[in-house]
């Protein structure tokens, strides 16, 4: 299986961005509320970037999730793929299957209102989509059986 980076720019030319800001794994925390323990990969672009189907499978999970912001999960054949910081204008919903390379999602933008119970916040007090210093792509992979966190860049050994 290969599996296909996960964003797009925003003329929707692949592998439009790569830099990595900040690694799967111990890290120290970037904002309050941010994990220590990085369980994903941060990947910057500006909001409005397309978001893809990293492989073909199913949207289990859509919805403003804690620190993750609004959060996509996609499940696949092996992985389950967090998508976090995506805009709230969704462009699929729980329950669609998706093929590989079809744009599922846009980067969100760093504030959101509106959200009960966000206890986010940025230095001037503004609601944030998550726990999130600006747009950018959390992109999170978990084993199907095990549900343990793995670095999505060792799918793309040839990029990184
Ligand atoms: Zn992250």
């Amino acid at each position: 299986m290969i599996y296909f980076i996960a964003l797009l720019d925003i003329y929707g030319q692949h592998l439009g961005y790569t830099t990595i800001t900040s690694f799967f794994g111990k890290r120290v925390s970037p904002t309050s509320g941010a994990s220590s323990n990085h369980k994903g990969v941060d990947i910057g672009a500006p909001e409005g970037s397309s978001l893809i189907a990293i492989a073909d499978g199913e949207i289990t999970f859509l919805d403003f999730l804690g620190g993750g912001g609004y959060t996509l999960t996609l499940t696949t054949e092996n992985y389950k793929f967090t998508y976090c910081h995506i805009s709230p204008q969704f462009l699929v919903k729980e329950g669609d299957y998706v093929s590989q390379g079809q744009i599922i999602a846009i980067v969100g933008p760093k504030n959101v209102y509106g959200v009960i119970g966000n206890p986010y916040k940025d230095a001037n007090g503004n609601p944030t989509n998550g726990a999130t210093t600006g747009p950018h792509l959390h992109l999170g992979m978990r084993d199907i059986k095990t549900n343990e966190y793995l670095d999505a860049l060792t799918l793309f050994p040839e990029l990184f």
